[in-house]
């Protein structure tokens, strides 16, 4: 299935000697090692290397700028929540600790909660929330030695014992 190529030139006759076709050959080989080695600086410096592969992703994978503005204002953002809270945590804890858990008509503003397993009654204030609680154990948040949360036995309300008579004398006509 070979045609001949018509611009193909005919070797001439002279030149099938084996010996000529071996220096050809050669010619060949010197002519193409030359122009590699002439090429080896520009083929090096536009070759692929692991460092330069590195440096193409590193850029990829850099954050562009509106990125990083967004994860800023949203730290700057989550900073300020973090300070509304405290200061909500804060206003609360002095207004309970300064709640007389009474009424203005001086009434207890007390209920009791006794749905616990250990059966020991809180008393929950009414106006302010306040939890005043015996001494009882707790189940806290987990840590990396207890998966399950870690229980710890919390001490009581100092008004606890006072308050929960008060109470009991206030019901006890009922
Ligand atoms: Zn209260």
């Amino acid at each position: 299935m070979s045609e001949k190529n018509e611009n193909e030139m005919a070797i001439p006759k002279e030149l099938m000697t084996p010996a000529a076709q071996a220096y050809m050959n050669a010619q060949l080989r010197e002519t193409i090692a030359a122009m590699f080695r002439e090429l080896a600086p520009t083929l090096q410096s536009i070759a692929l290397t692991p460092e330069k592969i590195q440096a193409m992703e590193d850029a990829r994978r850099a954050p562009s700028d509106t990125q990083v503005a967004h994860v800023k204002r949203e730290e700057r953002e989550r900073a300020m929540q973090r300070e509304d809270i405290e200061t909500a945590r804060k206003q609360r804890e002095t207004m309970q600790n300064n709640c007389p858990h009474k009424y203005p008509n001086g009434l207890l503003a007390l209920a009791t909660i006794s749905n616990r397993p250990d059966r020991q009654r809180l008393l929950i204030c009414l106006k302010n929330h306040c939890l005043i609680a015996p001494g009882m154990w707790v189940v806290g948040p987990p840590d990396k030695d207890n998966p399950r949360g870690r229980a710890y036995f919390d001490k009581p309300h100092p008004d606890y014992a006072r308050l929960i008579r008060e109470y009991d004398t206030a019901h006890s006509g009922q």
